[in-house]
C-alpha cells in the first residue's frame, strides 16, 4: 500500500508568493527575486510531504498564477495578439501578459478569460484555439522542477493536465472547427514532452483529466479513448497515474478499464457509490488510489470509515493495489491548522474536527500505517482519539438548534407555496407607484471604493487601535459622502457603499450564529488573488440584525429610495466551507431563513429597495448534467425564501456576475427578483441575447461600464450599449447601472464613469419613447 498526494497549494503559508508577485509586477523586486521564492516554497511543501511520508509526491503542481495557464504557455498555444509581445518580453513576462494583459509602452492586450474551475471559486485562464492552431513545446517548467525536488533528495511524480481536458476546457475563436480536432496536433507534444521527461529519469507521472467526471458525448467518449490509448502506449516503462475529480467516472468504467494503465484515482468523496463498480470489473494490472481524505473540504477524515472502505477493497484486489490520496488536489483548502490560535472566533471544538492541507497529509500517512497489521500504538491512539471527535460532533449541542430545525422542516412542508404575494405585473405597478423611478433608472451594484484610508481604519479598528465610536463615525461619514455625491451626479436608487464590509460573504459569516472564521485559511482564488471562506460548523440563524443600523441611517440621510444590501443564501454556501453532516441544501434554507430575517427587518425600517446578490448561482451548479436540476430547484427557492413574505411594494433586486447563463437562464427566470443586475460590458451586451431568446419577463440592468480596467468609458460607447440592450429588450425593463465590484477602483475613475453613465440614461430617455 502507498500514498499519494495529487497536488499542494501554493501561495505560501503566510501568503510569500503573493506578496513576492505582487511586488514583482509592481517593479519593486526583480525576477531573481521572485523566482527564489517559488524555488522556496516548492522546497518547503515537498519537504513537508517528504517527511510526512508521502510515497508518490507531486511536482509541477506549482504555478506562478495558474496550471492551466503553464501548459498554455508549456504547447506555446499564445494567441496572436501577445504574437508582438513574443520579442519584447521575457518569458516570465510574456506569461504574466497572458495571465494579466499588458497596457504598457503604447500597448493595449487584453489576457485570457478566466472562468471558474468546475463547481470550485478557483478561476484558470481559458485556453483560446485557432482553427488551425499549432503547438510547441515551449518550456521546461515540468523537467526543471523535478531536477529541483531531485536536487533536495526527493523523486517526485510531475503532474499534467491531460491533452483532452486541456483542449475541453479552452474555446475555439471562431466558428468554424471542433477545438477537440486540435488533438492531432496536440497529441505528439504530448508525447515529444513525456519522451523528454522519460530521458531525464522521470518513471511516474500524474495525468489530470477532470473531464472524465463530466457529461461525455459517444464520439467524445471514443475520442477520450483513443487518445489515452495512445499516449500510455506510446510508454510501456512509466507509470501513469490517471486521475479525475469532482464526481464519479463509472460510466466511463468499460473503456477506461482497458487503458494501457497502472493507476486510476478516483473521488470518492464525492463519488463513493463508484467504488464497488470498479472493484468489480477492474483488471489484475490495474492499481485503484483511493481518494478518500477531501481535497475541497476543512473537515477531518473520519479514519473508522476510511479504513472500512481500504480493508473492503483490499479484500477485493489485495492491499498491494491500493494508494491512498486526497480526493483532489489540495489546493482548494489551505494550509496548516497549526497557524489557527484565535478560539474566540474558531473554537476549540470545531478545530478539533478540522483538518486543513498539512493536516490532510498526515492523515493519508496515518490511514496507510492503521491499515497494516501492527499499526503502532500512537497510531492506534490517534484512531481512538478520532472516534471520540467525530462520536461527540454529533451529541455536540453547539452544533445544534431545535428551532432552527424545526423551521426547515415547515420550510420543506410549504416547499411548493414559497412565492411572492402577487405575480409581477401587479408587483410592479404597485412599487412603481411608490418609487416613482424614470424610465431608465440608474443604480450601482453595491460596493463604493474600498480606499486605503478605510482599509486602514478597519485594521486600526481590529487591532484596537481606534475605538468603535471612532470607527462607527468614520464609516458613517465615508456613507455620507458617498451619498451627497450620488445625490448630487443624479443617481435614482442609491447604495450605502459597503464601506463597512470586507467581503460580501465574510461580513455575514462573522454575524451568524453557526459560523467560524479563521485567521490564516486563505485559499487561491485566481493569481495573486486568496479568499478565507467563513466555515459554516453548526446550524445557522441570525442572531442579531446585522445591516439594518446601517441601512437606516443611509437612507436617513436621502429623500431617494436607498438600497438594502445582502449577499443571497447560495452564495453564502458556495463561498463557504460547509458543514458535512447534513445535506447542502438543509444548509442552505437555515442560510435563506437567517436572511430572510434580515429582509423582514429591512422592509419595516422603511427600505423599499433590497438587493440580495447571487454571483454564485451559476459556480454551484452540479458537474453532470443529471444532477442540475435537482440543484436549480432548490437553489431557487431558497433565494426565494429570503424575500417570502415581504409586501408587493418591496422591490426585490438581485445580481449576478457569471457569463454562462446559457444553461440556467430558467431558473434565473424562475427566481423573480423584480430587478437583475448582471455583468455584461465586456461581452458587449451579447449576453443578453440569452435573456431575450428566453423572454426574460422581469427587469434587468446590464452592466454598463467595465470595472475591472481604470478605463473611463464615455457617454457614447454607454449609450451605444444601452442601445444595443433596448434592442434586446423593452426598453420599460432596463436599469442602467456598471458591472460589480467598484470596491476595487479610485473615487477619481468612478465618478468620472458614473457621470457619463448617467449622462447616458438620460440621453437614452431623451432617444427612446417606451412602447
Ligand atoms: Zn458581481
Amino acid at each position: 500500500m502507498l500514498t499519494q498526494n495529487l497536488g499542494f497549494p501554493r501561495i505560501g503559508a503566510q501568503r510569500e508568493l503573493k506578496r513576492a508577485c505582487e511586488k514583482y509586477w509592481k517593479g519593486i523586486s526583480s525576477l531573481e527575486e521572485l523566482q527564489e521564492t517559488g524555488r522556496l516554497e516548492r522546497l518547503k511543501n515537498w519537504q513537508f510531504q517528504y517527511n510526512a511520508g508521502i510515497d508518490l509526491i507531486p511536482s509541477n503542481d506549482f504555478s506562478f498564477y495558474d496550471q492551466v495557464a503553464d501548459h498554455i504557455f508549456m504547447f506555446g498555444a499564445i494567441p496572436s495578439r501577445f504574437k508582438m509581445l513574443t520579442s519584447k518580453l521575457n518569458n516570465s513576462d510574456l506569461y504574466f501578459a497572458l495571465c494579466r494583459g499588458y497596457q504598457k509602452d503604447g500597448f493595449d492586450v487584453t489576457p485570457l478569460e478566466m472562468t471558474k474551475w468546475f463547481d470550485t471559486n478557483y478561476h484558470y485562464l481559458v485556453p483560446e484555439f485557432e482553427k488551425n492552431q499549432q503547438f510547441k513545446l515551449s518550456s521546461n517548467k515540468v523537467i526543471d522542477e523535478f531536477n529541483e525536488a531531485l536536487e533536495a533528495g526527493i523523486k517526485t511524480k510531475p503532474v499534467l493536465l491531460g491533452p483532452f481536458s486541456f483542449l475541453k476546457l479552452g474555446k475555439e475563436k471562431s466558428t468554424d472547427f471542433n477545438r477537440l480536432d486540435l488533438i492531432h496536433a496536440l497529441l505528439p507534444v504530448y508525447i515529444e514532452l513525456i519522451g523528454r521527461m522519460e530521458n531525464a529519469g522521470i518513471d511516474c507521472i500524474q495525468i489530470d483529466e477532470p473531464c472524465l467526471a463530466g457529461d461525455l458525448t459517444h464520439p467524445e467518449q471514443q475520442l477520450y479513448r483513443a487518445v489515452l490509448t495512445e499516449l500510455f502506449g506510446s510508454f510501456p516503462s512509466i507509470k501513469f497515474v490517471l486521475t479525475s475529480y469532482f464526481d464519479g467516472i463509472e460510466k466511463q468504467i468499460d473503456w477506461v478499464k482497458c487503458l494501457p494503465l497502472e493507476i486510476l484515482h478516483l473521488d470518492l468523496v464525492r463519488a463513493p457509490e463508484q467504488l464497488d463498480l470498479f472493484l468489480e470489473k477492474i483488471p489484475k494490472f490495474l492499481t485503484l488510489s483511493l481518494g478518500l481524505v477531501d481535497g475541497r473540504n476543512i473537515w477531518a477524515n473520519n479514519l473508522h470509515e476510511s479504513l472500512e472502505i481500504i480493508q473492503k477493497t483490499a479484500k477485493k484486489i489485495g492491499t498491494d493495489r491500493i494508494i491512498l490520496a486526497p480526493s483532489c488536489s489540495l489546493l482548494h483548502v489551505p494550509y496548516n491548522l497549526e497557524n489557527e490560535d484565535d478560539e474566540t472566533n474558531l473554537p476549540l471544538f470545531v478545530k478539533e474536527k478540522m483538518a486543513f492541507a498539512f493536516q490532510k497529509i498526515n492523515e493519508l500517512v496515518l490511514l496507510k500505517e492503521l491499515a497494516l497489521v501492527n499499526p503502532s500504538k500512537q497510531a492506534v491512539e490517534k484512531l481512538e482519539k478520532n472516534k471520540i471527535v467525530v462520536e461527540n460532533w454529533a451529541k455536540n449541542p453547539a452544533i445544534t438548534n431545535t428551532q432552527v430545525q424545526k423551521q426547515v422542516a415547515e420550510v420543506q412542508n410549504k416547499w411548493g407555496k414559497i412565492d411572492r404575494k402577487s405575480s409581477f405585473k401587479e408587483r410592479i405597478c404597485k412599487q412603481q407607484e411608490k418609487l416613482n423611478l424614470p424610465l431608465f433608472p440608474t443604480t450601482m451594484i453595491g460596493s463604493l471604493p474600498q480606499t486605503t484610508e478605510v482599509r486602514k481604519m478597519r485594521r486600526n479598528f481590529i487591532n484596537g487601535s481606534i475605538s468603535k465610536q471612532e470607527y462607527d463615525e468614520f464609516i458613517e461619514a465615508a456613507i455620507k459622502d458617498a451619498i451627497n455625491w450620488q445625490e448630487e451626479v443624479g443617481i435614482d436608487v442609491l447604495v450605502h457603499g459597503e464601506f463597512e464590509r470586507n467581503d460580501m460573504v465574510e461580513f455575514f459569516g462573522e454575524q451568524l450564529e453557526g459560523f467560524a472564521q479563521t485567521q490564516n485559511g486563505w485559499v487561491q482564488s485566481y493569481g495573486s488573488r486568496g479568499v478565507k471562506p467563513p466555515i459554516i460548523f453548526g446550524d445557522v440563524f441570525r442572531k442579531a440584525p446585522m445591516t439594518i443600523h446601517i441601512s437606516k441611517l443611509a437612507q436617513s440621510f436621502t429623500e431617494k429610495p436607498m438600497k438594502g444590501m445582502l449577499t443571497g443564501p447560495v452564495t453564502i454556501l458556495q463561498w463557504s466551507f460547509v458543514r458535512n453532516d447534513q445535506p447542502r441544501k438543509d444548509t442552505t434554507i437555515q442560510l435563506g431563513l437567517a436572511i430572510r430575517d434580515e429582509v423582514l427587518d429591512l422592509e419595516k425600517a422603511g427600505l423599499s429597495i433590497i438587493q440580495i446578490d447571487e454571483p454564485a448561482v451559476r459556480e454551484g451548479l452540479p458537474i453532470k448534467k443529471e444532477n442540475q436540476n435537482d440543484y436549480l430547484n432548490w437553489a431557487v427557492k431558497c433565494f426565494k425564501l429570503c424575500s417570502w413574505g415581504v409586501k408587493d411594494e418591496t422591490q426585490i433586486h438581485t445580481h449576478m456576475c457569471y457569463a454562462e447563463f446559457n444553461d440556467i437562464i430558467q431558473s434565473i427566470i424562475d427566481m423573480d427578483a423584480d430587478v437583475i443586475s448582471i455583468e455584461t460590458s465586456r461581452s458587449q451586451m451579447e449576453l443578453l441575447n440569452v435573456f431575450t431568446k428566453n423572454h426574460y419577463p422581469n427587469q434587468i440592468g446590464p452592466g454598463v461600464y467595465d470595472i475591472h480596467s481604470p478605463r473611463i468609458p464615455d457617454v457614447d460607447e454607454m449609450t451605444d450599449l444601452l442601445l444595443a440592450a433596448s434592442k434586446y429588450l423593452p426598453a420599460k425593463n432596463l436599469w442602467v447601472n456598471p458591472d460589480c465590484g467598484l470596491k476595487t477602483r479610485n473615487w477619481d475613475e468612478t465618478k468620472k464613469s458614473i457621470k457619463n453613465m448617467i449622462h447616458a440614461a438620460i440621453r437614452m430617455r431623451e432617444a427612446i419613447t417606451p412602447q
